[in-house]
């Protein structure tokens, strides 16, 4: 048998697990029998991160939950495969994540990026439950809380076990957001407040959808939303900007006849 290097009790991270990186983080969360994954990341990597289990001794008719935190195909396009190796899990998501997979939308599951050449596979996925804010996912003598964190996409999922946050794609521990993108349905307004309540809560650790866990730190975050304020009046930021201030010093000098040069 494998020994289970938990990350925190009642976790186990695949990543940390096998001491290499394989993808996107996939969190083990496990109480008596039952256990359940957050996550399962490329199916390139399913095969091998399921034998991991099995090796830990964990039943595999035993996986309850598989959850997709978001749509994004780096984090669930190894769903169906998993779904088919743990046939007993019930697959949940936020019902517009459910909506994108089972529609197999290609742009908000960044399956396809056109510009940039990027297109891998992606199949379509019928999630079997949907879950949003508020509900709660029972695992043994567990209670994973249900948030939504819109922001980097509408769909986004955190969940609170306890003092820990399995916290997606808002924060990492250098600081970075999950990628902001108009097409992405990312809201930045929308991210300033996950961030908001993730800073305000009495949430001790964040478990992130990428990198590694990370003690809670409000100066980090403040710093982050501070950042995201930023954004909202850059036109770097194009459609996801509030405003742009320029245009409107420029139509005060339009009005105002402001010349560089005399005449
Ligand atoms: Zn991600």
């Amino acid at each position: 048998m494998l020994s289970r290097r938990l990350l925190f009790p009642h976790v186990i991270e695949m990543n940390h697990q096998a001491r290499r990186r394989l993808g996107c983080c996939v969190y083990l969360v496990f109480d008596g029998d039952d256990w359940m994954l957050i996550d399962i990341g490329y199916e390139d990597t399913v095969g091998e991160i399921i034998e991991l289990i099995r090796q830990m001794d964990f039943r595999l008719s035993h996986c309850r939950y598989l959850v997709a935190t978001h749509a994004d195909a780096d984090h669930v396009q190894g769903l169906p495969k998993a779904k088919e190796l743990l046939p007993n899990a019930t697959t949940v998501g936020h019902p517009l994540a459910a909506k994108s997979l089972a529609e197999g939308d290609r742009i908000l599951t960044y399956a396809e990026i056109p510009a940039q050449g990027i297109s891998i596979p992606m199949p379509r996925i019928k999630l079997d439950k949907t879950i949003n804010e508020g509900d709660v996912l029972e695992l043994g003598g567990l209670r994973l809380e249900v948030w939504n964190t819109p922001g980097h996409t509408v769909s986004q999922l955190a969940f609170r076990l306890g003092n820990l946050l399995f916290s997606g794609d808002n924060i990492f521990r250098d600081g970075c957001v999950g990628n902001i993108d108009a097409h992405h349905g990312s809201d930045i307004p929308a991210f300033i407040e996950s961030l908001t309540r993730i800073r305000d809560s009495n949430v001790e650790w964040l478990l992130p959808s990428h990198g590694p866990a990370f003690r809670k730190d409000n100066k980090l975050l403040q710093a982050t939303i501070d950042r995201l304020e930023t954004y909202l009046h850059l036109a770097d930021f194009g459609t996801c900007a509030i405003d742009w201030p320029l245009l409107d010093e420029w139509e005060d000098e339009l009005a105002q006849g402001v010349d560089l040069v005399k005449s």
